[in-house]
């Protein structure tokens, strides 16, 4: 026991200790464009791994059920006092561990069981938390469902409002996992206030363009808004609510005691920490880029003949239509192909696919991560050619050895977390 509290990860436990290396060399050697994914700052790092994690601190600060609490009070505090500063919102609560508590904790302050909601369809781009019937959201409420136009592939506004109208829903829930363009929250809290709903507006994906006034903002017209902090937003892991003043006392009592025990202090330092950040001039010039980023890939991706859902994006996110009616290839397909080259994306379903979720006809890509590293149009457009040649010609070993080439060019180019990275002791992820 000694050295309890001074020997390193390496020589406690070193499976752990090289998986963790993994996947440092895994994150920087490979081009990582899971639209949901970012990578945090070192700084970010330092507070998640730090002694608040040793911490109880069941209830709010100043209220808590525990003693010692004056330092998690600080770091609290603080988070709350700047995230309703980035939003304008007039009450935020940052204990949810994830965006799926933050919506669970809002639909058990403000509904009952049994109650109608009305959701996007996750094939259009909703969220399983949207009302998936394997989900909590399913299961406890009535849900419908309402999506985009075939032709244009956006939300249909007028049907959204007939949707309304005929379901009577107590709320609407909006915001999206893979939709690539703006969603009008004033439009929808109007349609909302016509049928006496409430709205939920979920803005996972695009909380750091909001957090900038880069996409309109839904804390004006929306009752609840609820978002993780690891995505556009760039902190850790975890979820965030914000309200009105009205709601802060339910919503509060459904993070705790309602669906958490004890919040995770360390995480929440973290989140201070990345909303710190957040609320610095720079932090908009990163949101500018990822969007420009999309939009040098995007036409990228158009001018090489792919077919992007939508015919292209407003933020950080491009849906392509890899299958095309069965002329192309699977999103499954798709993603293992880029994978072997060490190009992440996830595969995706399209609005009106013809295949299963496991098979998808999409993939999906974001530019979040790769603007954190540095990259630019230029690069966008390279990385636009790469994908390209690997979904037209998926089984070729020539153009996979290329763009595996290609690859480890862009990325030795833009180094990340230089005192995480270690050398592969055997052959680099990059030679393999
Ligand atoms: C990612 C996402 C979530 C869920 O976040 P987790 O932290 O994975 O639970 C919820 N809603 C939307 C729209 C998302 O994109």
């Amino acid at each position: 026991m000694n050295n309890f509290f001074t020997a390193n990860l390496a020589e406690v436990d070193p499976t752990i200790a090289e998986a963790i290396d993994d996947e440092v060399r895994r994150q920087s050697n490979g081009l990582e464009l899971i639209a949901s994914e970012n990578f945090v700052s070192e700084a970010v790092l330092q507070a998640m791994g730090s002694v608040f994690t040793n911490k109880y601190a069941e209830g709010y600060p100043k209220k808590r059920y525990y003693g010692g609490c004056e330092f998690a009070d600080v770091a609290e505090q603080l988070a709350i006092d700047r995230a309703k500063e980035i939003f304008g919102a007039e009450h935020a609560n940052v204990q949810p561990h994830s965006g799926a508590q933050a919506n669970m904790s809002v639909f058990l302050a403000s509904l009952q069981h049994g109650d109608k909601i009305l959701g996007m369809n996750l094939s259009h781009g909703g969220h399983l938390t949207h009302g998936h019937p394997m989900n909590f959201s399913g299961i406890n409420y009535e849900v419908s469902d309402y999506g985009v136009n075939k032709e244009s592939e956006q939300i249909d506004y007028d049907k959204l409002q007939r949707k309304a109208e005929e379901a009577k829903p107590k709320m609407i829930v909006c915001g999206a996992s893979a939709y690539p363009r703006t969603i009008d929250f004033q439009r929808i809290g109007e349609i909302a206030r016509s049928v006496s709903a409430i709205v939920m507006a979920d803005i996972a994906h695009i909380a750091g363009m909001v957090a900038v006034g880069l996409h309109p903002s839904p804390v004006p017209h929306c009752e609840f808004v609820t978002t993780t902090t690891h995505k556009t937003l760039r902190g850790p892991r975890g979820g965030l609510i914000l309200c009105r003043e009205e709601f802060a006392k339910p919503v509060d009592k459904a993070i705790f005691p309602g669906v958490q025990g004890g919040p995770l202090v360390h995480i929440i330092a973290a989140k201070a920490v990345a909303f710190g950040e957040a609320l610095q001039a720079d932090f908009k010039t990163y949101q500018q880029q990822i969007l420009d980023n999309a939009q040098a890939l995007a036409d990228e991706l158009k001018a090489q003949g792919m077919r992007l859902v939508s015919n292209g994006t407003d933020n950080h996110l491009i849906l392509i239509d890899v299958f095309e009616n069965g002329k192309g290839i699977t999103g499954k397909e798709a993603e293992k192909a880029l994978d072997a080259v060490h190009i992440t994306v996830n595969k995706n379903t399209i609005p009106f696919d013809t295949n299963s979720p496991f098979v998808a006809s999409g993939v999906r890509i974001g530019t979040p991560a790769l603007s954190t590293r540095g990259m630019k149009e230029a690069e966008m457009r390279e990385i636009g050619r790469m994908i390209a040649s690997i979904i037209r010609e998926p089984n070729s070993e020539a153009v996979q050895t290329k763009v595996k080439r290609e690859v480890t060019e862009l990325t030795e180019k833009f180094p990340m977390y230089p005192t995480r990275y270690k050398e592969a002791k055997t052959e680099a992820i990059s030679a393999s």
